[in-house]
């Protein structure tokens, strides 16, 4: 299968890892939207939320937490962060592998602003 987010996570082509786990694997976004602007990617492939299983339960609670222990690990933890994932056309998805954006490290526009 051609994946982008399969090839960073195999090591294919070169990401800043920031975090990883048996489940995960976190990196800088190659265009950040904000100062701080971290993918986190499950291991296995799945191709966004939609396609996500009730036995993926457990992975989607691994990866939300994974989130917050690498907002810690950025320093960002205190200052507050948002963490979104894009799902089909409408969200402007553009890489078809399962992802969170973790933003933070300054004042964000959007939502609740
Ligand atoms: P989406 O738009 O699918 O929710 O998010 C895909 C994200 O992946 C975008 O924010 C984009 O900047 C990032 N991205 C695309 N290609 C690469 C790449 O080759 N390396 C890294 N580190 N990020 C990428
Ligand atoms: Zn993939």
């Amino acid at each position: 299968m051609d994946c982008l987010f399969c090839a960073i996570i195999d090591g294919k082509i070169p990401s800043k890892k920031v975090y990883e786990d048996e489940l995960c694997y976190a990196f800088l976004d190659i265009a950040p939207q904000a100062n701080e602007h971290i993918i986190i990617v499950p291991r296995r492939h799945i191709a966004s939320l939609a396609r996500a299983a009730d036995a993926d339960q457990a992975l989607l609670g691994h990866l939300m937490l994974a989130c917050a222990k690498i907002a810690k690990l950025r320093g960002i933890d205190a200052s507050g962060y948002r963490v979104v994932t894009n799902i089909g056309p409408h969200s402007g998805q553009t890489v078809d592998h399962l992802h969170l954006h973790l933003l933070g490290g300054e004042a964000l526009g959007g939502f609740g602003a």
